[in-house]
This record gives C-alpha cells, structure tokens and sequence, in this order.
C-alpha cells in the first residue's frame, strides 16, 4: 500500500507520518529530511537544495524526482511508502504515478491534513526538531522531556532555518499556489480523504490509522462513501 500525506508545512506530516510508519510497517519517505540529511552530508544535491530551502522555495522537480525515485528502489520502500513532502507539484504527481505503475503500484490513499493558517505559524515559529534522528518537537504542545534533548535518540535539538517567520510566509503561499492543487489529482481518483488536522497529535493520528486501515480492508484502495468530494 501507499499513501501520500498532503497538507501545508506546519500542519504536521512529519510526526504523523513517523508515528504511521510504525504502526503500520510501511517506509517513511520524507523528501525535506532527505534533502536536509544530503546538506549535512555536504553532497553535491544538499549544496544545491539549501539555496532554494533557506528562500523558502521549492528544489526544481528534475533534481527532486531523481532522489525519490533513488529512495523508492531501495528495499524498504518496495513493501509500501508513506510520502511526506512528496509530491508538491503536478509533475512530481504523474513521475510518481508512472513510477508506481512501473511496479505494478499506485497510490492507494491521499490524505490531506487540514489545518487554519494562524495555528500553522504558531506550529512553525515552535517547532525544534533533532539533528540526529529527525524527530519534531513544539516548545508548546509537544515538549520534550529535556529541554533541547531528542527523547528518542538525546541527540541535539534545533530550530530550521527555513522556519523564520518570512521564510515561512513564502513557504505557505508556494505551498497555496504549487502544492494544494494537487489535492484535484487525487479526488478526481477517488483516493484523497480530508483529515481535520487541527486537533491534537494523538486525534489526528488515531483518524489517519483509521483511514489507512480501512483502505487496506477495502483492499482495491479506492475509498467508499468517505470521498471527500467538495
Ligand atoms: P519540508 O521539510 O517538507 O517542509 O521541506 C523543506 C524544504 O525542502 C521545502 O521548503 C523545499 O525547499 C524543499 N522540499 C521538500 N520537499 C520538496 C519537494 N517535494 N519538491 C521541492 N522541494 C521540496
């Protein structure tokens, strides 16, 4: 199975997905820790990337394709994918559609997290997350037990650079013009599922678990009667 988490930067994909990926055994594949883990390994892509990242704009489709589809061929991805920050664009979409295709896969589920946008920069402008292991925290809603201590791994917490408050204005509207478009390709297919992600951590998850499981009962992917159509 494979689904795609939707929804603007702040409103909460990567703690979900991280926590879906455990329970549901499916490969978490984040493009923005990707590209981030590539500038701290100071490769040739991560020198590229963080000159788009710190402006707050999207890295070209040809470079970020190419490294999603580097992911998706190693072997943990090949038993199902939960794709946070991917895709962001049209032809990031249909390159992975073909890419699923070619294995005899598609995306069975899109969901789409929901969230005000005064509560996504309240999110942004809290949010510290560890240098090790990737994991997010909030100074607020979701501390950790330490102040600046990763709880899962005690590596060392950071706040992104790309999480100042102008960076994260262009970030939204990028996301307003480029990316919530693609919620049409996904409801024209019958797979996108609108979760109200304005609700606490454990809320938001319980209805993203719920919705995977009843795709994966439904088996053909295809959602019944919860088609978010509007
Ligand atoms: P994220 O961690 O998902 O908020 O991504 C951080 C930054 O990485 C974004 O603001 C973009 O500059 C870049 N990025 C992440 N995913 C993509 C993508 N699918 N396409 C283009 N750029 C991306």
């Amino acid at each position: 199975m494979d689904v795609i988490l939707l929804g603007p930067p702040g409103a909460g994909k990567g703690t979900q997905a991280a926590a879906l990926a455990e329970t549901t055994g499916l490969a978490h594949v984040s493009s923005g820790d990707l590209f981030r883990d590539n500038i701290k390994r100071q490769t040739e892509l991560g020198l590229l990337a963080k000159g788009y990242m710190d402006r707050g704009v999207l890295v070209p489709d040809e470079v970020t394709i190419r490294m999603i589809l580097d992911r998706l061929a190693q072997p943990d991805a090949r038993q199902g994918v939960i794709f946070d920050g991917f895709p962001r664009t049209d032809a990031q979409a249909r390159a992975l559609d073909e890419a699923l295709a070619a294995q005899g896969r598609q995306i069975n589920l899109a969901l789409q997290l929901n969230v005000d946008s005064e509560e996504l920069v309240r999110r942004l402008s809290g949010r510290w997350i560890c240098r090790v292991c990737q994991t997010p925290y909030h100074s607020i809603t979701n501390p950790p037990a330490v102040p600046g201590v990763c709880d899962r791994c005690g590596g060392e917490l950071y706040q992104r650079d790309d999480d100042r408050p102008e960076t994260v204005r262009t970030r939204l509207k990028v996301y307003f013009d480029q990316t919530k478009p693609l919620e049409e390709h996904y409801r024209r297919a019958g797979i996108l599922k609108a979760i109200d992600g304005n609700q606490n951590i454990e809320q938001v998850s319980q209805e993203l678990r719920s919705a995977i499981e009843r795709a994966r009962r439904d088996g053909s992917g295809q959602l019944s009667g919860n088609v978010e159509c509007g």
